[in-house]
């Protein structure tokens, strides 16, 4: 496709697919001067001492190395990944709101080479380079102009950087909810499936406009107010629209609800500017974690938009999703993209006929494999690895993605959460955390809530709430913000009785990692021993 640089998504280690867009599809047309900074860098990785071997056209390349990129959402972003790409090396996009131990464990973990930084990272990269041994470049400020070059124009990459099928491109790293984040190897193939599956579902183009707030921990930088602002810029009450107008906007759901805070404590006339702006944007996704109804309801209400939800995973991106033109269901992630297959693995060992299982995956954008993670083995007991390559696929090829779902009376799919925290078994049930967290989310008082199993003599299981009120009800009465008896009346309705949670914790906030999830598995630790 033909498409040119539309998005300059936040560079962070933690997977939005949306990444992967700019950076492909800035390969096949984009600023002029971008792919020649790209090549200039690329050059310089080639000469800058690091090992190299042949390649075509008698020019050395990096066989593989991989290269830490750490810049702002930006031009150079982009620059520093194809310089990558053209001079043979594999890119690790390393996230800014990584603190330094984990910087470091990420770092060592690739076994990072070289990082390429912008300017405004170079003294804190440049020290953590050295840390680990790593060699440090400056990635040129690249500038802006809008005169469209084609990859084709440079006959020399073309040939070298594209077309490169199997071979490893970009390393991933997982959110780390589970465990440590596992590093997810990408190939140029798998990215470019991809990047045609959405480009056609989503009807991306040329015109479209990216805003990208995937990660909580961008928070100082993604301002709720700053997106607001940039909304209102793109589109002005006089009724224009501006030359760099925002057009598509993603986030995970908790970007959503204080997107909608912020909203709320708006004076009217502002409001009704920020609504008239949010109305004109194309499209408002939301992902990587369950999207709450009252939020879905509140953004609707307010902007008019219903988000569209999508479902993904570092291994494969995206493969199911709610249409862009269609009904978007709500409690629902929708269905296959084309070209993806969606298998229920039901538990042979369990005789309900409930439909629920293990989501399993077969889809052209799937991963390679799990960096340095071939098979199980001790040693990964003492990482805190939980998945390895060899035992995420099953006999014919499909990925095991961890996550219950059932598919709806439409053919929609449902995710009840992972199988491993979200699905708990009280009494003879099977019950999906989710879809309690998600009826209890419609309570007045209830702000944030999280639902796990915890362990019960009687029933196995007994299900837990844990719950932040909301602003008002913790100033009023701090521990009596609503009792489990007052909670357990109000949802009897919404609720089947062996639902209604038996334990109630009331906290001042949610412990939540860098994609805003929450990691139970260490929550359940904790509140086991309460
Ligand atoms: P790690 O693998 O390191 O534990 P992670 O699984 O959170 O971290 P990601 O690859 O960023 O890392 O997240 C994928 C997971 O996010 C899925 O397995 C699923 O549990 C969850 N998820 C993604 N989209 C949705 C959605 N729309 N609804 C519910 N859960 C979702
Ligand atoms: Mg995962």
């Amino acid at each position: 496709p033909s498409l040119s640089l539309f998005s300059l998504s936040s560079p962070t280690s933690h997977l939005s697919v949306h990444l992967f867009c700019p950076f492909f599809l800035v390969a096949a047309s984009g600023y002029k001067q971008l792919i020649s900074s790209a090549w200039e860098i690329s050059n310089l990785l080639c000469n800058s001492g690091l090992e190299t071997v042949d390649g075509v056209r008698g020019r050395r390349h990096l066989g593989g190395a991989r290269i830490g990129i750490v810049a702002k959402p930006s031009a150079e972003f982009v620059a520093g990944i194809l310089a990558t790409w053209f001079s043979g090396g594999v890119a690790v996009p390393l996230a800014l709101s990584y603190p330094e131990t984990e910087l470091l464990h990420v770092m060592n973990d690739a076994e990072i080479s070289m990082v390429l930084s912008t300017e405004d990272h170079q003294q804190l990269m440049q020290s953590v380079a050295a840390k680990c041994a790593a060699q440090f470049s400056l990635i040129p400020s690249v500038h802006r102009i809008s005169s469209h070059e084609s990859v084709h124009d440079h006959p020399q990459i073309e040939e070298i950087a594209l077309d490169k099928g199997d071979d490893p491109a970009l390393i991933i790293y997982t959110s780390g909810t589970t465990g440590k984040p596992k590093g997810a190897v990408h190939t140029h193939k798998s990215i470019t499936a991809q990047v045609q599956t959405l480009a056609e579902a989503w009807e991306y183009t040329s015109t479209d406009q990216f805003l990208n707030c995937s990660t909580v921990e961008f928070m100082p930088k993604f301002s709720v107010r700053g997106v607001w602002q940039r909304w209102r810029e793109s589109y002005p009450p006089n009724g224009s629209k501006a030359d760099d107008a925002i057009t598509v906007f993603t986030g995970v759901p908790t970007i959503y609800s204080r997107l909608i805070q912020g909203y709320e404590a708006m004076d009217p006339d502002q409001q009704a500017a920020s609504a008239s702006a949010a109305r004109q944007l194309r499209l408002t996704m939301s992902g990587s974690s369950a999207l709450p109804l009252p939020v879905m309801q509140e953004w609707e209400a307010i902007t008019g938009h219903r988000l569209l939800e999508r479902y993904g995973m570092t291994e494969f991106v995206m493969a199911i999703s709610n249409p862009l033109r269609g009904v978007r269901k709500a409690g629902t992630v929708g269905k296959p993209f084309p070209g993806v297959q969606v298998k229920i693995a039901e538990d042979p060992n369990e005789n309900d006929t409930t439909g629920v299982g293990e989501l399993c995956i077969r889809s052209p954008s799937m991963f390679k494999e799990y960096w340095k993670l071939p098979s199980a083995n001790l040693f990964y007991i003492f990482k805190d690895v939980c998945n390895v390559t060899e035992d995420s696929f099953t006999d014919d090829g499909f990925f095991k993605t961890g996550d219950a779902g059932k598919i709806d009376e439409d053919g929609y799919y449902v995710i009840l959460g992972r199988t491993s925290a979200d699905i708990m078994k009280v009494g003879g049930y099977k019950l999906s955390a989710l879809e309690i967290e998600s009826a209890l989310l419609e309570h007045p008082v209830v702000a944030e809530c999280c639902v796990l199993g915890l362990p019960d003599k009687t029933y196995g299981e007994a299900v837990c709430a844990i719950i932040v009120p909301v602003e008002a009800a913790k100033r009023k009465q701090e521990s009596s913000a609503i009792s489990l008896e007052e909670l357990c009346e109000w949802a009897k309705d919404k609720l089947a009785p062996y639902k209604l949670p038996t334990r109630l914790f009331l906290w001042e906030s949610l412990p939540r990692n860098a994609m805003g999830k929450v990691n139970k598995k260490e929550l359940k630790k904790v509140l086991a021993d309460e």
